[in-house]
């Protein structure tokens, strides 16, 4: 963009300082270019004027015309509610509003003729029309129907007039000196080739669409560019990587195959085998490694992180995992010191709260190469721990670390840098995945250990509460155990272990015969331990908690998951739970107890948790119906500040778009063509603002 998209916000007619300062801090609008990038949301569809015998309460918004024949009110006060019986030539509606009873007396009369814009409802198997909008009607009207963009405002604005309407006003007033302005970046052949409309024009119909078709055109068009320039910088961030940073080459594997040979206390999944091939080429290249490793919950990534570490052990370098939490951490450091000791590896846990003498020791024996594995969490990035050769930096990702954090861990060796193994458990939709990863190479582990049985997952209602509590008796009796997982919501801590605590007493009313433990967020993590350790050893049958154990416990003989309110959850975390059981042999199954009414979008996420065992699906439809945002729940990356395009839709117009970027660079590496010079500069002016990216995964 030229300079002119830089020019205060406050100098555009209609706006000044006040409304300046207001955009800035409400909307983040500072400059004409922000204001022209700010999109509407929605389109309303002005372009119809249905009759009113047409409507049903399936249509979204619509639009009608006709006159009232008369006001009814009804109710006292605040319980007041008016009632326009609403005519056209077709039939009648009523028209109704709850609130703003007298201003709606005042201002809108009898026998006159209205436009009136709402969602038909239903309510006593009645169409009716809720709240709706009224326009007196002018025949002028007819010739300007159209789709009508709706920008999001707040309060604060509007009480400014820059509602929706008013920002309009101001995208209008922009354009009109914005248009020369706007310059291609895309090359010509780009352009052609996936048929994109001019960029000037995409912006006009964006805030000013024509019709449906070109509205969805300039959709097209800004959406391409905004992912194109976001996968071009990956896949340009990867070659430069891949040309620019040498890894140690890892040729011993004597280690490797005694292990293997005569320690692996299962064989491996085709699955476990296929990516340790592929990290294996990877350590072996001379180049870094920067690789993904994706494996639904229980697909059994730990023991090929083990297998990883041994390759760079064998080689005489350390190897570091990095977890969010302690429990995972201390879990993970349980599941590894089991391979390490028959070998006689060296492996220290190193967490926050490590004595300070004993992380003082694990610092010194990490420079003198003493310890081959470490594992931690955040504890592993402090400044003074440093290490003698670190070769393999494993991070259990869970979404939690930013990207700047996952930096500190490679950095920790200066000349040469480590190969990097990124984990993750939940599976991440494949669009997210290019967006967040798209710079690293991926495996994915698509097979589950043989002699599992999928996972059971009914929905119950409290109604069937006697028949779960006799199922969990039945289970209990072949010698299974239970999970029964509370909901933890974070606007009422108390609330939740109320219920905690209820649930627990009315399981040990129902069940006098069992043991049980308890586990909540509240507790010591000493107390937190030993009951999760009598669960462990089998003293208690089921064990009652709070989401705290989603990452924490690896129980084969628990075979059952219910799951209390569980429409209160989200999917993938949904998901995360039920992997807790179905790790033995044995028959497993999840239990989503649930209130008997739900929201369409909770059903859909139960009915989805029954319908499938497949991570990657339960994921994609979770970035579906949460949007990317919710998602990542964290700090991640910019990368995700997407202005237009919606990873959560927009998945193929994504793939469009990264195989335009890669063709691009297949072409010219380097972007050196002078047909790629505006691309060269604006990749630039991107990456001003962004951390040194070439050193990040
Ligand atoms: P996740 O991918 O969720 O981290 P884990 O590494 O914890 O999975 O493995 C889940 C369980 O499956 C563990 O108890 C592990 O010992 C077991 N497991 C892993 N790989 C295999 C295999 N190839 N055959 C049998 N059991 C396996
Ligand atoms: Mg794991």
């Amino acid at each position: 963009m030229s300079s002119y998209f830089e020019t205060k916000i406050e100098f555009l007619k209609g706006v000044g300082p006040q409304k300046a300062s207001l955009l800035n801090k409400e909307l983040n609008i500072f400059t004409f270019g922000d204001l022209l990038q700010y999109f509407p949301f929605r389109y309303e569809d002005r372009t119809k004027i249905y009759s009113i015998s047409q409507l049903n309460a399936s249509m979204p918004y619509v639009q009608i015309k006709g006159r009232i024949r008369h006001f009814e009110l009804t109710g006292y006060r605040n319980k007041q509610r008016l009632v326009a019986y609403f005519y056209d030539q077709s039939g009648e509606i009523e028209l109704t509003w709850f609130q703003g009873v007298r201003w709606v007396l005042n201002k809108i009369k009898k026998g006159k003729e209205y436009l009136v814009f709402g969602k038909p409802s239903v309510f006593a198997s009645k169409v009716y029309i809720p709240h709706p909008e009224m326009e007196e009607f002018q025949n002028s009207m007819e010739e300007t129907l159209h789709l009508q963009p709706i920008y999001s405002s707040t309060e604060r604005l509007k009480s400014k007039y820059l509602d929706s309407r008013g920002i309009s006003r101001l995208q209008k007033e922009l354009l009109i000196n914005a248009l020369p302005n706007i310059r291609e970046i895309l090359p010509k052949d780009i352009i052609e080739q996936y048929k994109l409309i001019s960029k000037p024009e995409a912006y006009r119909q964006i805030h000013f669409p024509d019709n449906q078709s070109s509205l969805s055109k300039a959709q097209f068009r800004l959406k391409f560019e905004e992912l194109f320039f976001v996968q071009l910088r990956l896949l340009k961030l990867k070659l430069t990587r891949f040309n620019k940073f040498r890894g140690q080459i890892f040729k011993n594997t004597k280690l490797l195959n005694a292990f293997y040979h005569q320690h692996l206390p299962f064989s491996l999944t085709g699955a476990q085998k296929k990516v340790i091939r592929e990290i294996f080429t990877d350590m072996k290249s001379g180049h870094q490694m920067n690789r993904l490793l994706q494996g639904d919950v229980g697909s059994g990534k730990t023991i090929v992180a083990f297998i990883s570490m041994l390759l760079a052990i064998d080689n005489r370098a350390q190897t570091a995992l990095m977890a969010p939490t302690e429990i995972l951490s201390e879990q993970h450091f349980r599941s590894l010191k089991k391979y390490a000791d028959p070998l006689q590896l060296r492996i220290r846990l190193l967490t926050g709260s490590t004595k300070k003498s004993v992380k003082k020791e694990i610092q010194s024996q990490l420079e003198s190469n003493e310890i081959d594995i470490i594992v931690g969490t955040h504890a592993l990035i402090e400044s003074n721990v440093k290490f003698k050769n670190l070769g393999l930096a494993i991070v259990d990702e869970q979404h939690r670390f930013g990207v700047a954090q996952r930096a500190k861990l490679w950095k920790k060796n200066q000349d040469i840098l480590p190969h990097v193994l990124v984990m993750t458990a939940t599976p991440i939709p494949r669009t997210l995945a290019l967006t967040l990863y798209g710079d690293l190479d991926v495996s994915v582990i698509d097979e589950l250990p043989a002699g599992r049985k999928p996972i059971r997952t009914l929905i119950r209602f409290d109604n069937n509460r006697n028949r779960m509590f006799g199922f969990i008796r039945e289970q209990i009796r072949t010698g299974r155990q239970v999970y029964v997982v509370y909901p933890l919501i974070e606007e009422s801590e108390k609330l939740d272990l109320k219920h905690l605590m209820d649930g627990y007493e009315s399981l040990s009313r129902a069940f006098p015969e069992f043991q049980l433990s308890i586990v909540h967020g509240k507790m010591k993590s000493a107390d937190k331990e030993f009951e999760m350790k009598r669960f462990i050893k089998k003293e208690t049958q089921v064990l009652v908690s709070t989401t705290v154990i989603e990452v924490g416990v690896d129980v084969p003989n628990a075979t059952v998951m219910v799951i209390e309110n569980a429409e209160r959850f989200g999917l993938a975390q949904l998901h995360q739970l039920r992997g807790r059981v179905g790790r033995g042999a044995d028959q497993s199954y999840c239990i989503l107890m649930c209130h008997d009414k739900l929201s369409n979008e909770a059903k859909l996420r139960l009915e989805t948790m029954v319908r499938t065992n497949n991570g990657f699906e339960i994921a994609d439809m979770d970035l579906h119906l949460r949007g990317p945002g919710d998602l990542m729940g964290t700090q991640q990356s910019g990368l995700l500040d997407l202005l237009i395009a919606d990873l959560g839709k927009d998945g193929e117009i994504l793939h469009v778009a990264r195989a335009a970027a890669r063709e691009l660079l297949e072409e010219d590496p380097d972007l050196k063509y002078e047909k790629n010079k505006n691309i060269r500069t604006h990749i630039k002016s991107l990456h001003k603002n962004i951390i040194n990216w070439s050193r990040i995964s």
